[in-house]
């Protein structure tokens, strides 16, 4: 059993959904389970219609709810031309949408739109674009149930970013997945979405339908889960960021994991974690170019000093001054306590006798945190930074490589440098504006290509 996802571009429109159900033909002996994204850019559509019906803007917001629909259904004629099945799904869509709209309606009268809302309505992406996968599947003559993944993914009620439940997911798994594959039929699941034991609808954050598939390959301990995309795999350095980014065919779990935390958008970062707990591989392949070799993600791979380079920007720096306290007993444990309580994760860390210095990319609760912080002693924020990190797992080893990274930077301003204890990633804090360029500076130095 395998289970394959195909993100926003590879179901993106008709074209691209016959190239998907072309891959999954040519797979059937591997008794695919099949996880879908939106159709490209939806979500990001029902989110700006969502925040425009709750700051009043109505009439903007039914405009884009309209469109999206009118882009549905004529994807799915384009696919399903006419017959029951055809007014099956768009029946289903046009439920869908009717139901959005009134969504859209409640929110302009109440005038704010809460996490749980705004889940339900980012989740509407995949319940639209698994229908329709489904029916071009059936026109492909590959045997096809559609599966609700909410009744599957179950999580708990962290709205916008749910934690799933392991132990439920197997079981759901087992009853609703795998009987089908035993009888020879295709799965086709949403991805992204999932519900509370009580069946309320959340999310497991943007780009997570990675993460279901990951969940679900766990689930049903598959023998690889695959990531069908826009690119050819793992690429040395996003290539919408520099030219020339060379596709890595095999790398290890930690430093993908490590890639995609630190901007790789092509994998959500957790969805490594279910793959490792199980030792299932993660392929990452171009729904463009399905004979292409792709990226294999395994517990072994060759160890580089320098496998690849990933970005991000939007990050903000809190430092804590205190002479007093930070040479104490516990100060550090009590620090990341209070970013513990207020669920804010924190990327890197740098310290000394009398200051450290931590990254965070969630401003939710940062008020709580940094009120919190003022009784260790002075506390600064600094926003508009962005973290580079350069990623191998023979790093650690490799003085020329380092020595070469700080070089390659110039007199770049660097506000932070850190070596993660296990030498896979060094990671730089710069200004947030400096982001693409260190990354395409690094790249020139260790692959050749990137700068201008
Ligand atoms: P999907 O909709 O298929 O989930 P995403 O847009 O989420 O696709 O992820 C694919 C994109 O990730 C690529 O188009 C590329 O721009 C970006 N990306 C960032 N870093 C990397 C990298 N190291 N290797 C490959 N792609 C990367
Ligand atoms: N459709 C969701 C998003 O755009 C999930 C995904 O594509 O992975 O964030
Ligand atoms: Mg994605």
């Amino acid at each position: 059993m395998i289970v394959a996802k195909f993100g926003g571009t590879s179901v993106g429109d008709a074209a691209a959904i016959r190239r998907t159900a072309a891959i999954i033909r040519g797979r059937l002996d591997r008794q695919p389970v099949v996880v879908v994204s939106a159709l490209a850019g939806t979500t990001n559509a029902l989110i700006a219609s969502a925040e425009r019906a709750a700051n009043g803007q109505l009439v903007a917001a039914i405009e884009q709810v309209e469109a999206l629909r009118e882009q549905h259904l004529a994807t799915a004629r384009e696919l399903i031309g006419t017959g029951a099945d055809a007014d099956d799904v768009a029946a289903e869509i046009s439920m869908l949408f009717d139901e959005l709209a009134h969504l859209a309606e409640a929110l302009s009268v109440l005038g704010y739109l809460t996490p749980r809302s705004l889940d339900t309505i980012s989740a509407m992406g995949e319940q639209l674009s698994a229908p329709i996968v489904a029916a071009a599947f059936r026109r492909h003559d590959i045997d096809t149930v559609l599966v609700d993944a909410r009744r599957v993914l179950i999580t708990d009620a962290t709205f916008g970013k749910a934690e799933p439940q392991e132990e439920a997911i197997a079981a759901a798994a087992r009853e609703l997945l795998v009987p089908h594959v035993k009888a020879g039929r295709v799965p086709i699941l949403g991805g992204y979405m999932g519900s509370t034991r009580e069946g309320v609808t959340t999310t497991l954050g943007r780009g997570g339908s990675d993460y279901s598939a990951a969940l679900f390959g766990a689930a049903l301990n598959a023998e690889a889960i695959e990531i069908w995309t826009d690119v050819d795999g793992m690429l040395t350095c996003d290539p919408r960021v520099v030219t020339g980014a060379q596709l890595i065919e095999h790398i290890r779990f930690d430093e993908a994991a490590e890639l995609a935390s630190f901007g790789a958008k092509v994998l959500h970062p957790n969805t490594i974690a279910p793959a490792v707990k199980r030792g299932i591989p993660v392929f990452v392949f171009n729904s463009l170019r399905p004979d292409g070799i792709g990226t294999r993600i395994t517990s072994d791979a060759p160890a580089f000093p320098v496998r690849a380079i990933a970005g991000k920007g939007n990050t903000m720096v809190v430092k804590v001054h205190s002479p007093r306290m930070l040479g104490m007993p516990g100060a550090l444990r009590a620090i990341f306590d209070v970013f513990a309580r207020h669920k804010t994760s924190v990327d890197v860390v740098t310290t000394s006798e009398v200051s450290v210095s931590l990254t965070v990319d969630d401003d939710q609760h940062l008020d709580a945190v940094l009120a919190e912080l003022r009784s260790f002693g002075d506390v600064e924020l600094e926003r508009n930074r962005g973290i580079v990190a350069l990623v191998g797992a023979g790093l650690g080893e490799s003085s020329p490589a380092m020595a070469k990274a700080i070089a390659a930077i110039g007199d770049t301003r660097l506000h932070m440098l850190s070596l993660s204890a296990t030498g896979i990633n060094l990671t730089m804090i710069v200004d947030g504006d400096q982001v693409k360029p260190v990354m395409r500076q690094l790249h020139q130095a260790f692959f050749g290509t990137g700068a201008a």
